[in-house]
């Protein structure tokens, strides 16, 4: 008899993003003609900008298809080199940026190009779920670092220097965060990055979210001095641009990582499509009015969001003061399995709070990348749900 063949003992390790699953049931209720209500998943729900799809579109008609350089075109590196360095008040080079099809392959690549089986990472928790999941693929050990509801979802210095020591590998910061809204004050990081400095450890600063920010000054980890030498500073085109499926990331990284990095893109993805590229020197290049008018909207389905949640029975939330999310602490509702029910009792989809890490427990992520009257309905119908139960 001969043996059934078996998978790698580390997909088993392989965790998952729960928005997507929860999209798809949502999905399946609709084609049984169920109506819902979307907030599960992290997507602006604008349009790229025409004058960014049409240089891709261009791009496309000058026959720009073909594979390209693994660290990205030479053009949007130094477009991509001249923007961290003005909004982050740094300079960094275009010869240490690389591009790669989405910010989160540069998650994985990264804690694969450090972390030996049983290193450490420092991780916010709550946090964006693919971090624990590649740190546990990789064989490193997952070290949360929780975000305190009572900081406006920042973490303490304290509780970093208690996770950090000499089998430190990388500490992943993430503001403004998914899924609290989160933002890191300047001084923080600045004492983290103190810390960091008297470690062995690598940062990787995920900014995906930096221009969505609302009364906040957004500061970067990398922007302390002697801290980009050590930071893999990450941000993508996905969601500033409503450009999450046009998969292109982007970071500027330390200098010992730029040929591994690459090396790991060659090896996977090859390269981003050059009409992607072409798009993305548009974005970076051209006007802004779209961002400022798209964070302009969000500002204000935040405060409706906030508002109508606060005036549920037992839900309490804090203003997230960056991304698309509210975070709401709906501990005292004690319904098990909150999201599942609102979504197949209620037809509203959105996320439990579990998903993004322990210290998530009692809490749902909702993403306000929906419009204003989808999101009056899912305040009703919550209501509705939440007075009934
Ligand atoms: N980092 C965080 C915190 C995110 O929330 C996301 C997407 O949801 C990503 C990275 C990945 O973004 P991208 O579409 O560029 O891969």
């Amino acid at each position: 008899m001969t043996a059934a063949p078996q998978l790698a003992r580390s997909v088993a390790r392989l965790g998952t993003e729960s928005a997507f699953a929860v999209l798809a049931r949502a999905r399946e209720l609709e084609r049984l003609g169920r109506s819902i209500v979307h907030l599960e998943i992290g997507q602006p729900d604008f349009p790229t900008p025409e004058h960014v799809a049409a240089a891709g579109i261009a791009a496309i008609e000058r026959g720009e298809t073909g594979y390209t350089p693994s660290a990205g075109l030479t053009e949007f590196r130094e477009v991509i080199a001249t923007e961290l360095s003005r909004s982050r008040g740094i300079e960094v080079a275009a010869d240490r940026v690389l591009v790669a099809t989405g910010a989160k392959l540069f998650l994985f690549l990264t804690i694969l190009a450090v972390c030996e089986p049983g290193d450490e990472v420092v991780y916010p928790d709550p946090g964006f779920p693919i971090y624990e999941s590649a740190i546990r693929w990789a064989g490193a050990v997952p070290v949360p670092l929780p975000l305190r509801e009572e900081l406006d979802f920042s973490f303490s210095p304290d509780d970093l220097s208690e996770r950090l020591g000499a089998q430190t590998k990388l500490v992943i910061v993430n503001s403004p965060n998914n899924p609290t809204g989160g933002v890191v004050p300047a001084d923080v990081l600045r004492t983290a990055a103190d810390m960091i400095l008297d470690s062995p450890a690598w940062v990787l600063s995920d900014e995906v979210y930096r221009r969505i920010a609302y009364d906040a000054e957004v500061a970067s980890i990398a922007a302390v001095p002697g801290m980009l030498e050590r930071t893999v500073l990450l941000d993508g085109l996905s969601k500033t641009y409503s450009m999450t499926g046009w998969r292109c990331g982007y970071a500027a990284v330390p200098e010992p990582l730029v040929d591994p990095l690459t090396r790991f893109i060659t090896n996977s993805v090859s390269c981003v499509p050059g009409f992607v590229q072409a798009a993305g020197v548009a974005a970076l290049t051209g006007p802004q009015d779209c961002v400022t008018a798209m964070v302009q909207e969000f500002r204000g389905r935040r405060d409706l969001v906030v508002s109508g949640l606060n005036a549920l029975p037992g839900v309490r939330c804090r203003v997230p003061r960056g991304a698309f999310y509210a975070f709401p602490d709906v501990s005292e509702v004690r319904a098990a399995g909150l999201a599942d029910r609102l979504l197949e009792e209620a037809g509203v989809a959105l996320l439990a709070g579990e998903g993004f890490g322990a210290a998530g427990e009692g809490h749902l992520r909702i993403s306000y990348a929906n419009s204003r009257p989808q999101l009056e309905l899912a305040l009703e119908r919550m209501a509705k749900f939440l007075t009934s139960a």
